[in-house]
């Protein structure tokens, strides 16, 4: 029954994106991922619970630092690549943001994410992911903590929406991180720590991207004031920034 509901949605959704920002129409889609996630067919244990990963409570963890797109051909799911790729002295900051700035060059026209980490005890960590989404989360596992962490990954071409997602903002905030960059063709874009941002967990920040972006922002949008497609995700971490007392700035990147 769900299913039928949903393949309907799918087509009405379809018919929305000529008309619609294509920001608003991913949202969408996103919400159906979600409800197929709990769809009629899905297996489940005695006690009502999903047993195959789907469901639960997979909003409250980390998804990964991700571009913002998503589609059922790149889930947020353990995908990622993850190996150490060097050292660095992590007291020497010019030569911790040299090795993000090589980064960038290296991984800034990759039709996939990749992320390079720094983590605070001086290693330096490679993450591959999918066209829109890469997870460096797994780096914990291998007993390296992001708290404090310096990071830069990249959103493709066709992924991008020209700053962070609310992914990645999640990730920052709730892992801890110093300093996380991102970039696409057109810009550079950085989230900072500073002495008084406050901690959440993803969730919660998840949550407050998307209350921002659906809410401020679409009106933004409505009344014209702006592109959301390029400026609907660098409004909302701009937002997400003052209420969170983190420093973020965009640039472009050519001009
Ligand atoms: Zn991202």
């Amino acid at each position: 029954m769900l299913e039928k509901i949903l393949d309907t949605i799918d087509l009405y959704i379809n018919s929305l994106q000529k008309d619609y920002p294509k920001a608003l129409t991913d949202n969408l889609w996103q919400v159906i991922i979600n409800l197929r996630k709990y769809s009629d067919g899905q297996p489940r244990d005695d006690h009502g619970r999903w047993t195959d990963g789907g469901g639960g409570d997979s909003s409250s963890s980390s998804g990964g630092m991700s571009s913002g797109r998503n589609n059922e051909q790149t889930p947020n799911t353990n995908t990622s690549k993850i190996e150490q790729v060097g050292n660095v002295d992590f007291n020497d900051k010019q030569a911790v943001l040299k090795v993000l700035s090589d980064a960038e060059k290296e991984f800034v026209d990759l039709p996939y994410e990749k992320c390079r980490t720094v983590t605070s005890d001086g290693k330096v960590w490679d993450t591959t992911g999918t066209s829109g989404t890469v997870d460096n989360s797994e780096i914990e596992k291998m007993g390296s903590s992001l708290k404090g962490s310096y990071s830069y990954h990249n959103h493709p071409k066709n992924e991008t929406y020209f700053s962070f997602s609310g992914e990645d903002a999640g990730d920052f905030i709730s892992k801890g991180e110093e300093m996380s960059i991102a970039s696409d063709y057109k810009y550079l874009y950085f989230m900072q720590r500073q002495s008084n941002t406050v901690s959440a967990d993803y969730s919660t920040v998840k949550r407050d991207f998307n209350y921002i972006l659906q809410t401020d922002v679409y009106q933004l949008s409505i009344n014209e004031m702006i592109d959301i497609d390029e400026d609907g995700y660098h409004q909302t971490i701009e937002t997400l920034s003052k209420k969170y007392n983190f420093s973020y700035r965009r640039v472009a990147k050519h001009g």
